[in-house]
C-alpha cells in the first residue's frame, strides 16, 4: 500500500464521520469557537422524509438508525424567494447549488461538514440546523451503498501478482494480471482501451460517484486549519 493509499480515512471512522449521537452539541461547540475545532468531521444520513415550505425540512437517518431533523436555514447567505403553497404544498428548496431538488431524493444520502445537535426549545426536539450551503453535499446513493462504496476504496487492491486473480475486465469479464485501471476512480480494471471505451457509458455514473466518495475519504479528517467546504477541492 502507498503513502497515498493509507491516507484514505474509512467512512465508519468515529472522529470523522461520526453518527448524530456522537455530533457535538452547538453549545459546546459555540464555547470552542474562539479556538481550533478539535478536528474536522462530517455527519452522514440517509433522506427518509423531504417537507418544508418556506424551509426544506429533511428527515434523515444515520448509520445507527437514529432519525434526525435538517432544517435549511440559508436566507442570510442565500436569500431565497419565500414560496408558499398550502394546497397542494409545494416545497421550497434552497437555491444553492449544492442542494439542487434533482439530487433532494428518498433514499439518496447527504453530508454536512461540522454537523451539530441543534436544540429546537418550540419543537423540544433535537436535530441539524443548516446555515451555509457550502456545509452540505448530496450522494445519490443510500447510506448502505456509500458506506459499502468505501469499504471497496479503502480495499482497493495494490498492484501485485497475489492481487491480479481478484481483477476482472469490467466489460468483457477477462481475468489478466495486467489489466488496465480506470485513472479516474481506481476501482474498475480492463482488458484495454477497447473495453473500457465499451463500457464507459455504463461505467459513467459509478465512476463519477466512486470518485466524489474517494475525494471525501481523502481528506485531512485529522488537520485543524482551514475549514473544508464541498465542493471539495481536488488538492490536499
Ligand atoms: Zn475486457
Ligand atoms: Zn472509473
Amino acid at each position: 500500500m502507498t503513502a497515498a493509499e493509507q491516507r484514505y480515512t474509512s467512512l465508519l471512522d468515529p472522529l470523522a464521520f461520526p453518527p448524530f449521537l456522537s455530533c457535538p452539541d452547538e453549545h459546546v461547540y459555540d464555547h470552542q469557537r474562539g479556538s481550533s475545532p478539535v478536528q474536522h468531521w462530517c455527519f452522514l444520513g440517509e433522506i427518509e422524509e423531504i417537507s418544508g415550505i418556506g424551509r426544506l425540512c429533511l428527515d434523515v437517518k444515520d448509520r445507527e438508525g437514529i432519525t434526525v431533523r435538517i432544517y435549511f436555514y440559508l436566507d442570510r447567505l442565500s436569500p431565497s424567494v419565500r414560496e408558499i403553497h398550502i394546497n397542494p404544498p409545494r416545497i421550497t428548496y434552497p437555491k444553492h447549488a449544492n442542494v439542487p431538488s434533482h439530487l433532494v431524493q428518498k433514499g439518496y444520502t447527504i453530508a454536512v461538514l461540522y454537523a451539530q445537535q441543534h436544540r429546537w426549545l418550540a419543537e423540544a426536539s433535537t436535530g441539524i440546523r443548516i446555515e451555509d450551503g457550502d456545509m452540505v453535499q448530496i450522494f445519490p446513493c443510500s447510506l448502505s451503498e456509500l458506506l459499502s462504496l468505501g469499504d471497496r476504496i479503502l480495499q482497493r487492491v495494490p498492484q501485485s501478482k497475489t492481487a491480479a486473480e481478484l481483477r476482472t475486465c469490467g466489460w468483457c469479464g477477462e481475468k489478466a494480471a495486467s489489466l488496465l485501471c480506470c485513472s479516474a476512480c481506481g476501482l474498475a480494471w480492463y482488458c484495454n482501451k477497447g473495453c473500457q471505451r465499451i463500457d464507459w457509458p455504463g461505467h459513467k455514473k459509478d465512476c463519477k460517484l466512486t470518485s466524489q466518495v474517494g475525494l471525501l475519504m481523502k481528506q485531512h479528517w485529522s488537520h485543524v486549519e482551514p475549514h473544508f467546504k464541498f465542493p471539495l477541492s481536488t488538492k490536499p
